[in-house]
């Protein structure tokens, strides 16, 4: 590593964040770029984040940001872009003059997660949304965006009817007990609940004969919902494809450079793999 003091440094900032793939995807495109950079992962338990990620501007070029500190990382910065303020959270950060400008790359990682399992045509997809947190909610900027009809189902029915009232007045929403209802009308089914990181898993889905099943998670994590799909007859897509492309458009803003998106998912699947 060149530890020069023009090298520029990132990171990915969470609680818990050691799980994290970010920094295998960027150093890996840092590389491939023959940039003079690093990227490394901070462990942030603070409870005073938006503080915390401010003073981390003396220190790094740009940051990544996830659970649970997506919100104060809007908070952190002093100019955001139109996409960070809908979806009310920040998962990207670029220095500007000494500050934070804040972005949600969330929004086009979902989009190309879409793309990869319904094709190129989202308009009118009827499409059944499970859960109602951050990725749902830029989920449903996206799906706005793209023209989409949607459901959002969640274990409170009230957070769905907040992010409903919120950024989709069109949609419907409705509890988990009404998935297999709704699943048999869907032309996708999004699962961004996290449910599966508790060892729990989603009630019966109606048969899918072959429709796309595409859950936000990976790993162990989506393991248990995707098998579920899968059995039940629909056509499992995991959320590495979000991953990798909002890592991507981060990459982007930071660097100005798009970088090879198949070389990354293939280290992440290998990387996931291993990990089983
Ligand atoms: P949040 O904590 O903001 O939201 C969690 C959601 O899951 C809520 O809707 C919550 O329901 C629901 N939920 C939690 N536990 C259970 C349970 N035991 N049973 C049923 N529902 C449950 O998390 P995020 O939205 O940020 O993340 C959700 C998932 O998406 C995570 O697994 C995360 O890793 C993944 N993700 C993937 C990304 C990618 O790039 N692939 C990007 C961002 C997230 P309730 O409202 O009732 O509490």
């Amino acid at each position: 590593m060149n530890n020069s003091p023009d090298r520029k440094l990132y990171a990915v900032v969470g609680n818990p964040v050691a799980h994290s793939l970010s920094p295998l995807i960027h150093n890996a495109w840092i590389a491939d770029a023959g940039l003079n950079a690093h990227y490394d992962r901070v462990h942030l338990t603070s409870e005073s984040a938006r503080d915390d990620l401010r003073a981390m501007a003396s220190i790094y070029d740009g940051l990544n940001v996830t659970l649970p500190h997506k919100i104060a990382a809007l908070s952190a910065a002093t100019k955001s872009s139109l996409e960070a303020r809908t979806v009310g959270a920040a998962n990207t950060l670029v220095r500007e003059h000494g500050a934070w400008t804040a972005h949600n790359t969330d929004v086009a990682g979902f989009e190309v997660a879409m793309h990869a399992a319904c094709g190129d045509e989202l308009r009118n997809l009827r499409v059944l949304l499970i859960g109602a947190g951050g990725a749902a909610r830029a989920a449903a900027v996206s799906l706005n965006r793209s023209g989409a009809r949607f459901t959002i189902a969640n274990r409170s029915v009230v957070n769905a009817a907040a992010l409903a009232n919120e950024l989709a007045p069109h949609a419907h929403t409705a509890g988990l007990d009404d998935i297999e209802r709704l699943s048999a009308d869907a032309d996708i089914i999004v699962n961004s609940a996290s449910l599966g990181h508790a060892g729990e898993s989603l009630p019966p889905l109606s048969p899918g004969r072959g429709r796309p099943f595409l859950d936000l998670s990976y790993g162990k994590a989506a393991a248990g919902a995707l098998e579920a799909a899968a059995s039940a007859g629909w056509t499992r897509h995991d959320g590495l494809t979000m991953l990798v492309a909002q890592a991507a458009a981060a990459f982007h803003l930071w660097f100005g450079v798009w970088p090879d998106q198949a070389k990354a998912l293939h280290a992440c699947r290998a990387a996931v793999a291993a990990r089983a």
